[in-house]
């Protein structure tokens, strides 16, 4: 297990280029802070700040903005790599194996400086729109009808409804002068949730008081209770800070606690357009058939993507927090590995980020990548120096 958080610097962070160059252990939140108050945002982000950059291009992360933006590696502009017979190479996207790199999991070599190109927003706040969908099928063509004024989409699904219904946010970033307030919009008071929710609530309790809900029947009323205050207030808009936009789950500290005892898995899968309302309907079907519905569910649009272990591709993923307990430990590995075959037979890939129940030969019939990524492993780690147990299990080299 090597241990980069240490490598944490930002060697150069410059605010007329929007580039930042840092050590591989500096974290998506230390670029933010590094640039924010200069103009610049991540191109691409993931829903928490805590990954460092160097996982971010090991996963090529995705953000509310694939559809739009890409991968994380499309944003990169070099990496600095540590080879495992001992030399210091740069691999930028001109190099042929750039694409082996972006999304290779560290399995080609060590990479230890990033320099990424950031995006130059005019405000810290983006322009919102929350609006409720009936259903899964809706909201997909909703997004697509979005899809070229919006910067971000997203979705939250309720899985316990029949029709996958949930709450759309489209956002865009302001242009020039469209925030009165643009100067003032970067700093931390406008970025950050205040330390009391509504001034009364400590955050840190937040979490404390789902904790009633946390089962089964309190995670179908809590999910019926919100898509019912969405419904009630209708279509609405409102201006969003970028970093609470992005990052709501890590202000909300041991949200995770919630799956106590036993965690939870997040199951995502990623489905060609043509087939996705169809296919990611009939696996919540299946979910609420076998008895193990999941308390999460959340729906992004997303672009083909060209790392060779892509796991994006145009069309929908839906990712499904499930939680794990000793009795339904079994029945969910099988329901997962039921509805990695139907994402199969339709061209789905998984996500090995989040990955814990995918089976090998799922695994080879929806990455067509595997082969050239396992000559590129033979080219910068011949001797296997590097594995991890998600590339064993997976048999991905
Ligand atoms: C709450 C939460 C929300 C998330 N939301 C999203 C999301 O919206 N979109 C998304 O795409 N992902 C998301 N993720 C997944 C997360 O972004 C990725 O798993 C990311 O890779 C984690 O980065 P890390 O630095 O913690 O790496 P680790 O978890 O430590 O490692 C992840 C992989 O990257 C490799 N790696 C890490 N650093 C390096 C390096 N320096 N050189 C070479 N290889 C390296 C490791 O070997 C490993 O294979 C989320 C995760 C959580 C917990």
């Amino acid at each position: 297990m090597l241990d980069l958080t240490a490598m944490r610097s930002i060697r150069s962070a410059d605010a007329d280029t929007g580039v930042v160059h840092a050590d591989a252990g500096a974290t998506v939140e230390d670029a933010w802070r590094a640039m924010l108050p200069r103009g610049w945002w991540l191109p691409v982000a993931p829903g928490t700040m805590r990954p460092t950059l160097g996982g971010a291009v090991a996963m090529n992360v995705h953000g509310k903005n694939h559809f739009a933006a890409g991968g994380f590696g499309e944003h990169v502009l070099a990496l600095e790599v540590a080879t495992t017979d001992g030399r210091v190479v740069e691999v930028a996207p001109g190099h042929p194996d750039f694409r082996a790199f972006t999304g290779g999991m560290g399995l080609l070599g060590l990479v230890t400086g990033v320099r990424l190109k950031m995006k130059r927003v005019h405000s810290g706040r983006l322009a919102v729109e929350g609006v409720e969908c009936p259903s899964l099928g809706g909201m997909i063509a909703d997004m697509e009808r979005r899809a070229p004024d919006a910067d971000y989409l997203v979705g939250w699904v309720d899985a316990f409804h029949p029709a996958g219904r949930g709450i759309l946010h489209a956002a865009r970033n302001l242009g020039p002068g469209e925030d009165p307030d643009a100067a003032g919009s970067f700093g931390n008071g406008v970025q950050e949730l205040p330390p009391r929710i509504a001034g009364v609530v400590p955050r840190a309790l937040a979490s404390a008081a789902l904790g009633p809900f946390a089962s089964p029947a309190g995670m179908r009323w809590m999910n019926r209770v919100r898509y019912g205050i969405s419904w009630l207030r209708g279509a609405h808009a409102f201006r969003d800070a970028h970093v609470r936009f992005t990052f709501l789950l890590d202000f909300v500290p041991g949200w995770e606690r919630l799956y106590d005892p036993g965690g939870f898995i997040q199951h995502q899968v990623f489905v060609p357009k043509a087939r996705a309302a169809e296919l990611l309907l009939s696996n919540l079907a299946r979910c609420r058939a076998a008895g193990i519905v999941p308390w999460l569910g959340v729906l992004k649009k997303h672009r083909d993507c060209p790392s060779l272990l892509a796991h994006a591709l145009d069309g929908y993923s839906l990712a499904l927090d499930f939680p794990v307990t000793a009795a339904n430990r079994e029945g969910l590995w099988r329901l997962c590995a039921e509805m990695d075959e139907a994402v199969a037979d339709a061209g789905g890939r998984c996500y090995f980020a989040k990955d814990l129940t995918a089976r090998p030969e799922f695994v080879a019939r929806c990455y067509p990548g595997i082969p050239a990524f396992r000559e590129a492993k033979r080219r910068w780690d011949s001797a296997g120096v590097l594995t991890s147990d998600l590339a064993v299990r997976l048999r991905i080299v």
